[in-house]
């Protein structure tokens, strides 16, 4: 774009053209040049000087930055509203990076339990052996207040979760972070930037699976995290460090992929709607766990601080994990398969991927049961979703 002013516009406008070098020359690409090189030149050992005195910001390696992942990052940061963002080689990268640029052995982090599966296992599996302590809170938030002491540093949130579709308030909880000088770090996977801006409610670090909505055409895995110029530049140092960089390739399938989020989110989510009003009222669904539907619990809350009710839903089935198999086993249409937020709807039964190796009492906080069925809605016509949902329910 020409004018680099890009608060005029609107969403769908900078999911297209935010980000990108002015093109209004002659011979411009409007497309965004895969900038396939793991190396760049330098002019002369002064400009080199320059580089290593942090003079200059020249591009030197691939892992630190590349003009590709500029673009992505210029994009991303504009559709949440943030100052800067940094792209990485997935979400898991993202997430990790962002809370180790924060925490440091003897630190403790709060988080909501119902978070997506790596990121638990990160928090119960690797942080205790680092020295960092993680206490956990429903997504209701009770009992946060308990759970602060001089040594937390940082409040980590997810909402809505995955896979029951709970919210958590992101008032009270931001309240809280400031209350107590956190730093806030939410993942916004399952919002998208189209429905939930948490930067603009006070969050400090947003992070994304990019591989998800934002990519939305199951072909890349990719993450991002946004926030300030200076809490970015501590987590592009992990991304660094850590080496959890995006690859040019990754970061233009990413690009062409956001320039549709807008339309894509939008009918996803008509499509969802449709699709829980229907398996709201089937004999053999017990429960639909989907915001939009007046019987969430959190129906009110997601009118309040979501712009749509999103794209995901889950639902119990009567027949408990025998008829949730049946079910996943004769749709047709619907894909089986883990992931979401791409063109395709997807079917998956969370005991068997995201909650594999719980505890019966770590299912139960996530109100998962063994006939809990997740549904990622695509881009389909939702007169087909709903006849393949009939058919295999049948
Ligand atoms: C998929 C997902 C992640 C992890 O992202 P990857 O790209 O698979 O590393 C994190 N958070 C949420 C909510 C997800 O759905």
């Amino acid at each position: 774009m020409k004018n680099k002013n890009v608060h005029q516009y609107g969403p769908q406008t900078m999911a297209i053209h935010g980000g990108e070098p002015a093109r209004h020359g002659v011979g411009a690409p409007v497309g965004t040049p895969i900038c396939r090189t793991s190396t760049f030149t330098f002019s002369s050992t002064a400009e080199m000087k320059r580089w290593a005195e942090g003079k200059s910001k020249a591009y030197i390696y691939s892992r630190y930055g590349n003009p590709t992942l500029s673009v992505a990052e210029g994009k991303i940061a504009a559709l949440e509203g943030g100052e800067a963002a940094v792209v990485t080689a997935s979400g898991m990268a993202a997430i990790s990076s962002a809370l180790l640029g924060v925490l440091k052995c003897g630190d403790e982090l709060i988080s909501t339990a119902q978070v997506y599966g790596g990121s638990y296992r990160l928090m119960r599996d690797v942080f205790p052996d680092m020295g960092i302590k993680v206490h956990q809170v429903g997504t209701d938030l009770a009992g946060l207040e308990e759970l602060a002491t001089p040594r937390t540093k940082c409040l980590y949130v997810e909402t809505p979760t995955n896979p029951t579709l709970r919210l958590v308030d992101l008032d009270k909880a931001i309240k809280f972070a400031k209350r107590h000088k956190l730093i806030s770090i939410i993942d916004n996977t399952f919002a998208t930037p189209v429905l939930q801006n948490p930067l603009g409610m006070g969050f400090d670090i947003v992070v994304h699976s990019a591989t998800k909505a934002l990519a939305g055409h199951s072909d890349v895995i990719a993450g991002v995290a946004v926030g300030n110029k200076h809490r970015m530049e501590r987590v592009r140092h992990m991304v660094i460090d850590l080496g959890g960089s995006m690859d040019p390739e990754a970061a233009h399938l990413l690009l062409r992929g956001i320039k549709t989020l807008g339309v894509r989110v939008e009918r996803q989510c008509l499509n969802a709607m449709a699709v829980a009003k229907f398996l709201g009222k089937h004999p053999q669904v017990a429960r639909v766990h989907y915001p939009g539907l007046a019987s969430h619990p959190d129906h009110k809350l997601a009118k309040k601080q979501m712009r749509g009710f999103g794209t995901m839903l889950a639902f119990d089935l009567k027949g408990g994990l025998p008829a949730a198999r049946r079910f996943c086993d004769r749709v047709q249409l619907f894909l089986l398969a883990a992931s979401l937020g791409g063109v395709e709807s997807l079917v998956i039964l969370p005991i068997y991927s995201s909650h594999y190796n719980m505890s019966a009492e770590e299912l139960k906080r996530a109100h998962v049961s063994p006939g809990t069925v997740r549904v990622s809605v695509g881009l389909e016509d939702a007169e087909d979703l709903i006849r393949d949902l009939q058919q295999a329910l049948a």
